[in-house]
């Protein structure tokens, strides 16, 4: 099986546990059922797991994290329930965020109730390489723009708090 023909599978699975875990919702609080299934959308790039449109009832899913076995069972099922718990506490108590219904309703699925995952996103699309400079005090994570900047030598940057020049950390 092709690495393609892979995500394609998993995203019908992503699909499929869409609509069983809105089902697992709707029974456990009925007025839901007055509202359809959610759509499901995938995203080509960026660094975030997932995304809910409360107004086009829509959950989306970051792609390319399909492809990598963690990206994988990190969407299935913890975001998948994070984004489709947005929409329904949404429904249920006009909530946005990462409130206590939310929260509720994540510890109802037997879920981590986390706002964000905690994958390494180097390298996936959309997502900006970090460098790592490194002052007096601590550790810098720099873009590329300004790496290189550095490196043609037409800025230097200091550090905020211990006012050091900003250098190259070795790898
Ligand atoms: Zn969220
Ligand atoms: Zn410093």
């Amino acid at each position: 099986m092709s690495g393609e023909e892979r995500v394609q599978r998993r995203m019908r699975t992503v699909e499929a546990a869409v609509g069983d875990w809105w089902w697992a919702l709707v029974a456990a609080h009925p007025a839901l059922g007055r509202r359809p299934v959610p759509g499901v959308e995938w995203l080509a790039r960026g660094s975030s797991a997932g995304r809910a449109d409360l107004q086009r009832w829509v959950v989306a899913f970051n792609r390319p994290l399909l492809a990598r076995e963690d990206g994988y069972r990190t969407l299935l099922p913890e975001t998948v329930v994070h984004e489709l718990a947005h929409l329904a506490a949404f429904h249920l108590h006009g909530s946005r965020g990462h409130d206590r219904h939310w929260r509720a309703l994540m510890a109802e699925m037997g879920l981590p109730a986390q706002r964000t995952h905690g994958l390494d996103v180097t390298g996936l699309p959309g997502v900006q390489r970090r460098w790592r400079y490194r002052c007096a005090c601590g550790e810098h994570a720099l873009s590329t723009t300004r790496h290189n900047r550095i490196r043609r030598g037409t800025q230097r940057y200091y550090c905020n708090r211990c006012r050091g020049e900003l250098v190259r950390a070795e790898e």
